[in-house]
């Protein structure tokens, strides 16, 4: 039976719990929200000594289901005052997992720099007063060096040091690489917390318990055939997520001058087909790259400078999208140069891309000039105001700046899709449990829904609210996202992950599994944001999208309030 880790930073104790049985069926997002909403205040200070983090492996990690290896990191968010979950690849969820623990909740704040190792023989608490300030790629280097290469690692650049509301969590790969748990400012509740890595060493981890392991491996394997079976699978391999750079921009939907416009005349400049180009001529670059073990798309990439140095790895799309697009930068190697400065201070490239897109609107620096962003955020690490500014992200940077024009909902930045051009993700960003995230649901047109408009102002709560279930669903399994888009027009690959599930929990489980669940972790979301008083107001896209056009498509966002409101009605 897996336990529960309870860690306390303020006498420095640590306990295995057993698990209450209502969480026994839950994992990921599911669990940490489940546990922020019973055990955090609601009105507590996000920064404040009542906030908790929670880590929490999918219900399927561990196990041979590909794909299912992502880390929830929960806790009430300091950019957005809601509930928060940022889901990173990389290996911990694994190593968690095979460590026979069902989450590590973290509580209490450390009185100094404090690093966490949790292992088979419990949890020890060590000094980390040597790596005050030191950014994520240096951190990962010393601490793998003195824990061993095998080791996990979590940790935080000085953006959570310095508690910066845009602040972002790095969680290692296997390959040395850094993933990102990135959205809401959860760095910055590390940092409050004075925890600047947990590292977890999985020697003499055992197989995670499956009841039912024949079952299993039928149902992996054939889960893994489905989901290579849909195009964008192969798509998302040859290019990654920047395949999506081209294709938005074509719909009009690519943000562009801090969402002024919908289409960028250098799109194909930082476009997947672009980098592909790059890494084919540099040492050491790969345009295929797995970010955890056993997965089947290894839609990641590593990009190198031209003597094979890592210059950041994997370059995404909403990265180019924010970072590019929409600061008019067209030069996709600066992108990755500015993506490589956000993950060693340990910012989110999203919410860095939506200020710099406000600061360059307000005239703080000059669109398009990539020089002057790096500049910015290399300022960070003295405490220069203007960086420590983009570094609270785009809505902290609208207020100080007075701009009219701040592309976010709850505090948080937009993603790189417009939401005219993408009403039911506009939809989405607007309602959603965690601010403006496409994660929660990005309503792509799909060639399996030919009836579905994404410029309609009716018809976009629906799809929105199904969305929304069934992405908490997939966070809770641990599921990647891009694993989970085929399930979406196959349903018999759905199925095929109903059965992985319920050949791990031991039990029967309905065809309506995936909305059921994700339909409870929803609920459980939005009633500890309702308890933080959030009412239907706060369910609104900033003004300027209902009043500006979007040039190319003459759209405004026209989904009517009313719709809005019935989407968690
Ligand atoms: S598809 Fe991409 S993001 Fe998902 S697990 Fe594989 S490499 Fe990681």
């Amino acid at each position: 039976m897996r336990k529960i880790l309870r860690i306390n930073l303020d006498n420095q104790t640590s306990e295995l719990e057993s698990m209450p049985a209502d969480y026994a069926k839950l994992g990921g997002r599911g669990l940490s929200s489940t546990i922020i909403s019973r055990e955090v205040p609601p009105k507590a200070d996000p920064l404040g000594k009542d906030n908790k983090i929670v880590l929490a492996p999918g219900i399927l990690a561990g196990t041979k289901v590909t794909c299912t290896g992502r880390l929830s990191i929960g806790m009430k968010s300091p950019l957005t005052n809601t509930v928060k979950e940022a889901n990173a690849g990389g290996e911990l969820a694994n190593q968690i997992a095979k460590l026979g623990i069902h989450a590590v909740i973290i509580e209490g704040t450390a009185s100094s720099p404090t690093l966490l190792k949790i292992g088979n023989k419990g949890v020890e608490f060590e000094s980390a007063e040597n790596l005050k300030g030191v950014g994520t790629y240096e951190c990962l280097e010393i601490l793998k060096k003195q824990f061993g290469d095998k080791c996990g690692v979590i940790s935080i650049g000085p953006a959570g040091e310095m508690k910066l509301k845009a602040a972002a969590i790095a969680v290692s790969t296997k390959d040395e690489h850094l993933r990102f748990a990135a959205r809401g400012g959860v760095g910055a509740v590390m940092g409050a917390k004075n925890l600047k890595a947990v590292i977890v060493d999985e020697k003499g981890s055992k197989a995670v318990e499956v009841a039912d392991k024949k079952a299993l491996n039928e149902s992996a394997k054939a889960l893994s055939k489905g989901i290579l079976s849909h195009p964008l699978s192969e798509g998302l391999k040859a290019l990654g997520s920047p395949l999506l750079v081209n294709m938005i921009d074509s719909m009009g939907a690519l943000s562009t001058k801090n969402f002024s416009q919908g289409r960028f005349d250098k799109a194909n400049d930082i476009s997947g087909e672009t980098l592909v180009g790059l890494t084919s001529t540099r040492p050491n670059s790969k345009p295929a790259h797995a970010c955890m073990t056993g997965c089947v798309i290894q839609c990641s990439n590593v990009l190198t400078d031209e003597k094979g140095e890592l210059i950041c790895s994997s370059i995404e799309f909403e990265t180019l999208g924010l970072l590019g697009s929409n600061c008019l930068i067209d030069d996709v190697e600066k992108v990755a140069e500015l993506n490589r400065v956000c993950n060693d201070l340990g910012l989110d490239t999203m919410d860095v891309g939506g200020a710099l897109g406000v600061a360059m609107d307000e005239g703080v620096i000059p669109w398009g000039d990539a020089d002057a962003a790096l500049a910015l955020l290399n300022e960070i690490p003295d405490g220069g105001e203007k960086g420590v500014m983009i570094g609270h992200g785009a809505q902290f940077t609208g207020e100080k700046l007075g701009a009219k024009r701040v592309p976010t909902v709850k505090g948080q930045a937009l993603a790189a899709y417009d939401p005219r051009a993408l009403k039911g993700t506009g939809t989405t960003y607007a309602t959603a449990t965690m601010g403006a995230d496409h994660t929660c649901g990005n309503a792509l047109p799909s060639p399996t829904m030919p009836d579905y408009s994404p410029v309609s102002p009716t018809g976009q709560a629906d799809i929105s609210r199904f969305l929304q279930g069934y992405f908490a669903a997939v966070d809770s399994l641990g599921l990647c996202l891009f694993a989970s888009l085929p399930l979406l027009d196959i349903p018999e690959v759905k199925q095929h992950l109903i059965d992985c599930t319920a050949a791990v929990l031991g039990e029967e489980l309905s065809e309506q599994y995936i909305e059921e669940l994700g339909g409870e972790v929803v609920k459980a979301e939005r009633g500890f944001n309702l308890s933080a008083g959030f009412t239907k107001i706060d369910d609104r896209l900033p003004d300027f999208f209902t009043k500006e056009v979007l040039p190319g498509l003459d759209t405004t966002f026209d989904v009517s309030e009313d719709d809005l409101d019935s989407v968690h009605a």
